[in-house]
């Protein structure tokens, strides 16, 4: 089994993320699975190189080593495991999709869609899912208007033809999942105006290059789940097992979300944090621990519970 981190290089790692990486390793531990590391920076104009030195160079200090992909002292050269260099690959990947008459080009701007949008589709979104999936704050959903009109891929955002009907999967942790894409995001975009890939395809391509079995990622992912499980099928390639975990709480049992609070473990590192203080707040954080205590990354690791139900192919 092959799981992954795929950090996106917008930012340095945060206790979030040592939370999240906590959840990879332990899991893939339990399961015997292997864990890669690719570098996800499809959206040029967020993505800032010197990020990645700073996120392996955290990782390598925490001691959470990857099996493949990218990983300290090897992160020079073009990679297959770095969304910027795989522009080549996406292309191929979108042509199979157009071959199959799955892909359109849209001149919709962003405030034609929110106009477009006022009333129904949210509220059919909503009342669509039998567990309450968290819409993505930014999450619009395309109502179809350019999906006859013949327009080129080039120069115009590029949209997948979203399937009807409901998406039942099971999440090893969560259970059974319910998701209509067709009515929570409609045809999503697979490559934007500006000729940039998006995170729902440059992930789902990627997960089926390197044959990605099983996905292990935050909650706040949970509903980009059947789109891309909709991506999978259409290109006909297996789909992952997929375990959502929940997120950071602060001491009062509230969420803490990434940019809040979350400091850099650049910064807490700077300051005299020592790994095993870093590793026992994400755990304590995380509802690991029920209080807080410095932990090594070997207790850490042994406190996850991987779901039962992953199924060890
Ligand atoms: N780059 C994404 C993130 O950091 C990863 C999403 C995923 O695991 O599918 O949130």
């Amino acid at each position: 089994m092959l799981s992954r981190f795929a950090p996106s290089l917008t930012g340095y790692l945060h206790l979030g993320h040592v939370l999240h990486m906590l959840y990879v390793w332990g899991i893939a531990k339990k399961m015997g699975a292997k864990v890669l590391c690719r570098m996800e920076d499809h959206d040029l104009s967020r993505a800032r190189p010197e990020y990645e030195p700073a996120i392996l160079d955290t990782m390598e200090w925490l001691g959470f080593v990857p099996d493949f992909g990218i990983r300290a002292g090897l992160s020079s050269s073009p990679s297959e495991f770095r969304q910027s260099d795989c522009s080549e690959y996406y292309q191929s990947v979108l042509q199979s999709l157009k071959k199959r008459g799955l892909v359109y080009g849209c001149e919709c701007s962003r405030k034609e869609i929110q106009e477009s949008m006022a009333g129904g589709i949210t509220a059919a979104a909503s009342a669509d899912h039998a567990h309450p999936v968290p819409l993505h704050s930014s999450e619009l959903c395309y109502s179809g208007t350019c999906s006859e009109k013949g327009l080129p891929l080039a120069g115009n955002t590029v949209r997948f033809r979203t399937l009807a009907g409901a998406v039942i999967f099971q999440d090893l942790e969560r259970g059974e999942q319910r998701q209509t894409p067709r009515n929570q995001c409609g045809d999503f975009s697979l490559r934007d105006r500006n000729g940039q890939w998006t995170y729902q395809f440059a992930c789902v391509s990627d997960d089926i290059r390197h044959g990605v079995d099983l996905v292990i990622r935050g909650e706040d992912i949970l509903f980009s789940t059947a789109r891309q499980i909709q991506l999978f099928q259409t290109l006909e390639a297996p789909v992952p097992q997929y375990i959502h975990h929940s997120l950071l709480f602060d001491g009062e049992g509230r969420k803490l979300s990434k940019r809040q609070r979350s400091e850099s473990i650049t910064c807490l590192r700077e300051a005299g944090s020592s790994s095993e203080e870093i590793i026992g707040r994400s755990a304590f954080y995380g509802k690991l621990t029920p209080s807080y205590r410095p932990l090594s990354l070997d207790d850490a690791l042994g406190l996850i519970s991987c779901a039962g139900n992953v199924s060890n192919k």
